[in-house]
């Protein structure tokens, strides 16, 4: 077969440079990775340059560095013998070409020097070892051992070597995997999938931060349902997120079935993710049902209940997120936050008044919005009437929402009258009063008794404190 070269890949200014530099310093030196294989799937411009070279990485970095007009800093990170500079809006990573050699307990192997064979016998997928030479001699020519070029067309993520040794030696890569079939809507070759299956038990030696940013790419990807379905069925999701498998299955007691939890959440989360890019509300769409494992309950009179499988299920983001390392801040509390009102809105929807709207905006506040996406996400019914008429409920909540807020104003609402001005009016110290009354107004705002206004609540407030016995030092 002819070489086929691809010099249209190379048009951003610092390549020129490394070719200078490579050729100066009589190296050889390839663009290797994910820009090439980006640049093939036209998935648009690469912002990280991987550079392989025969050789020392970081002289070629300085090298390259010496020679561009900005002479950019090199960052170089010696353990690992790789060096980093930024050019514009470019970052380039050197490394010298190496071999690799492995141990059952780390998924950091031993490293010699070594050829570019070698190097892209260490690659973890065929359509990720492709490279391109930047030597001027022979300019954008594509060296493809493992023909990713031919599973880049067929969509399919294969392992260079025995994919059973691949998967055990650098059990990231299972995970790897499965989040570029993910990303590009690509099917795992079959020795590639049995050998993940294999290896699933191997995912322990990995940290959960690398797990979780796996996980952020799944979550983040067009149709994240493909990732979650191929961790499932290789075993991965079983250690890493058990909640979900817990949710899987049917149970049929007395003729009397529920529907299957996993699957729902599945499609919960892909409908979500057509309306968000939001990773968190994916997060949340993805948890929200999961306190119904352990609330589970059948009775012959009500069937199948999941009593307060909201309130469980934000208990149980919090230890979720705890056990996977996950930021334990207000991205956090978000997604209790929509798991714990996920099943609000479905009860507004067949009687909305105003008071339990504003109550749900005072509970909601600002992701009012964001829990209206993921209640409509959840209707999952195949039935096409109760699908529009579903739709067609939240539509009337949404828009009694508008309403109530423009009028009344309780997203992020304070109650006009604050406990200070409690104390004051009553010459009051700290106790319990003030707050039975500051709770008395906040309640009649938001029941409709009273506007959300300073002088209603003021009046409201003597009142209730003549109820209970107080009078007031000042008035207005
Ligand atoms: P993305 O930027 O979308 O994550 P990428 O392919 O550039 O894609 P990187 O993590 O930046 O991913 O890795 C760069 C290259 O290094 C990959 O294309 C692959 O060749 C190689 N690589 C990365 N991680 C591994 C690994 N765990 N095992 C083997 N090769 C790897």
């Amino acid at each position: 077969m002819q070489d086929q070269i691809f010099k249209e890949a190379l048009t951003h200014k610092v390549f020129e440079y490394i070719t200078k530099a490579t050729d100066e310093l009589g190296l050889d030196s390839y663009v290797i990775g994910g820009f090439v294989r980006d640049f093939i799937l036209k998935r648009g411009n690469a912002k990280d340059i991987d550079v392989v070279t025969v050789g020392s990485g970081i002289d070629l970095a300085k090298k390259v560095a010496s020679l561009l007009p900005n002479k950019p800093k090199v960052q170089i990170f010696k353990t690992y013998g790789t060096a980093m500079l930024r050019f514009n809006d470019i970052e380039v990573e050197f490394v010298g070409a190496r071999k690799e050699s492995y141990k059952e307990d780390s998924r950091n192997p031993e490293v010699s020097a070594g050829t570019l064979q070698d190097d892209q016998d260490r690659r973890d997928f065929t359509i990720n070892a492709l490279a391109l030479s930047l030597n001027a001699s022979s300019f954008g020519k594509l060296l493809d051992p493992f023909d990713g070029i031919g599973d880049l067309e067929r969509k399919i993520i294969k392992t260079p070597l025995d994919p059973d040794i691949t998967y055990s030696d650098d059990p990231l890569r299972m995970m790897r995997a499965i989040r570029f079939a993910t990303q590009l809507n690509f099917t795992i070759e079959k020795n590639s999938l049995d050998a993940i299956t294999k290896n699933a038990e191997r995912i322990k030696i990995i940290t959960r931060e690398r797990i979780v940013d796996e996980l952020n790419k799944i979550m983040a990807s067009p149709v994240p349902s493909i990732g979650f379905l191929l961790l499932e069925k290789t075993g991965l999701l079983h250690k890493i997120l058990p909640e979900l498998i817990a949710l899987k299955g049917v149970e049929e007691v007395e003729g009397q079935t529920h529907k299957d939890n996993f699957y729902h959440t599945l499609e919960v989360v892909d409908n979500i993710s057509k309306h968000t890019e939001d990773v968190w509300l994916r997060w949340a769409a993805l948890l929200h049902d999961i306190g119904k494992a352990p609330t589970k309950k059948f009775d012959k009179r009500n069937g199948w209940t999941f009593h307060s499988h909201e309130f469980v299920g934000s208990k149980m983001v919090y230890k979720l997120f705890k056990r996977l390392k996950m930021p334990l801040n207000n991205k956090m509390k978000f997604v209790q936050k929509m798991v714990l009102l996920s099943s609000r809105p479905i009860v507004l929807a067949s009687e909305v008044t105003d008071s339990a709207v504003r109550r749900l905006i005072f509970d909601a506040g600002d992701d009012i919005d964001s829990l209206m996406t993921l209640c409509e996400a959840d209707i999952t019914t195949k039935n096409p009437k109760k699908f529009r008429r579903y739709h067609k409920n939240f539509e009337i909540v949404r828009q009694k929402i508008k309403e109530v807020e423009e009028r009344d104003r309780v997203r992020n609402f304070q109650p006009p009258i604050t406990g200070e001005e409690i104390m004051k009016t009553f010459n009051l110290k700290p106790c319990r009063e003030i707050g039975q009354i500051k709770e008395a107004i906040k309640e009649a705002i938001l029941e409709g008794e009273i506007p959300n206004e300073y002088e209603a609540s003021y009046n409201f407030m003597l009142q209730k404190a003549k109820d209970i016995g107080l009078t007031a030092q000042t008035e207005i």
